[in-house]
């Protein structure tokens, strides 16, 4: 399974705005707001109007790397959002917000959703009781996401249990710190996903 590795202050500088792609660091020592120019050689000397295409291809960039999401697999969630009854731009924004690892994410079990998705690799959450190991797993209405037995003694789970159990999900999950177990109460509707991105501008990108 392919995943970006390299450095990711990079990737918010490149878009110019903060994606929270570390964690609590992001609200400590952020680096765009010492370094707030891109990245590269002549990244502080870039200048110059950018196109319409150039603001659409920096809005999808901004959705893939907020989710953590390849170029490939995001086509795929436009294409599947496209055949969906309703607005594609909404449908694809609630594709990416129910994926498994960012619903972890939400309720607060891992401080980013690149922490959220090496726990569910590494086989630490259920769905319905059922080990899912698949980052990428649509959540559904009424599922209940929790953790295995055996993980809940390890050290960074308990802190994740800590954190969660003072973290306020968004409306669509719920999430009961006794049984360390969140659920899926509704879908989320486009003003409970808290992601600045103009999603209107993706859709006009890919159907070009
Ligand atoms: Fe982005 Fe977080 Fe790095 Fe700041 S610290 S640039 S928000 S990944």
């Amino acid at each position: 399974m392919a995943r970006y590795t390299e450095a990711r202050c990079r990737l918010c500088r490149r878009e110019g705005t903060k994606l929270y792609l570390k964690g609590d660091r992001c609200y400590t020592k952020c680096t765009i707001e010492r370094r707030p120019n891109p990245p590269g050689l002549h990244g502080a000397r870039r200048r110059g109007k950018i196109t319409e295409y150039g603001l659409q291809l920096r809005e999808k960039q901004k959705a893939r790397r907020t989710y953590g999401v390849l170029e490939r697999q995001f086509r795929r969630y436009y294409d599947k959002a496209a055949r969906q009854p309703g607005i594609t731009g909404e449908n694809l924004l609630r594709l990416l917000e129910r994926r498994l690892d960012n619903v972890v994410y939400r309720l607060g079990l891992g401080a980013s959703r690149s922490e959220a998705r090496q726990l569910v690799r590494h086989g630490h959450f259920t769905v319905n009781g059922r080990k899912v190991n698949i980052p990428s797993f649509q959540v559904r209405v009424g599922d209940v996401i929790g953790l295995k037995e055996r993980s809940k003694s390890m050290p960074r789970i308990q802190e994740l249990m800590e954190r969660a159990a003072e973290n306020t999900p968004p409306a669509w999950l719920e999430y009961d710190p006794d049984r360390a177990e969140g659920r899926v109460v509704d879908l989320p509707t486009r003003d409970q996903i808290d992601v600045p991105v103009k999603e209107q501008l993706i859709v006009e990108l890919y159907s070009k």
